[in-house]
């Protein structure tokens, strides 16, 4: 009696999933590694982040693909709240928001008040 030694088989779908995962783990934590390469400093701006308000301190992909992450940080860029918002519309773009993992409240652009040229503009038809 010959007995088959039988290689249990890993399913492909298993390592995709495991990648998948890993995957979206480092993307996770890629505001970490970025924090831990760069300097903390917009790369517009030019203002230091320090403390509490590191949070403001936020990491833009070069190319606009958040599952580009190597890990030399090639495709990052820290980009202050402000000037990430330049960078390109947050509608469209929320690579930065909800990954931060800071655990704090996350209010929208406290600094932006697109309305506060037009009530200037008003106030001055109004006179
Ligand atoms: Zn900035
Ligand atoms: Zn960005």
């Amino acid at each position: 009696m010959s007995r088959k030694k039988t290689q249990p088989e890993v399913h492909k779908d298993e390592i995709i999933a495991e990648i998948r995962r890993k995957q979206e783990e480092s993307a996770k934590t890629y505001r970490e590694q970025a924090l831990k390469i760069f300097p903390w400093i917009c790369g517009r701006c030019g203002r230091e982040f320090t403390g509490k308000r590191l949070r403001e301190l936020t990491v833009h992909h070069k190319d606009s693909d958040h599952n580009n992450n190597p890990p030399d940080g090639t495709n990052w860029e820290l980009l202050c709240l402000y000037c990430h918002d330049n960078e390109h519309s947050w509608y469209e773009d929320v690579e930065w928001y909800g990954d931060t993992a800071t655990g704090e409240d996350q209010e929208p652009l406290s600094g932006n008040k697109p309305f506060s040229g037009l009530e200037a503009l008003l106030k001055k038809d109004k006179k």
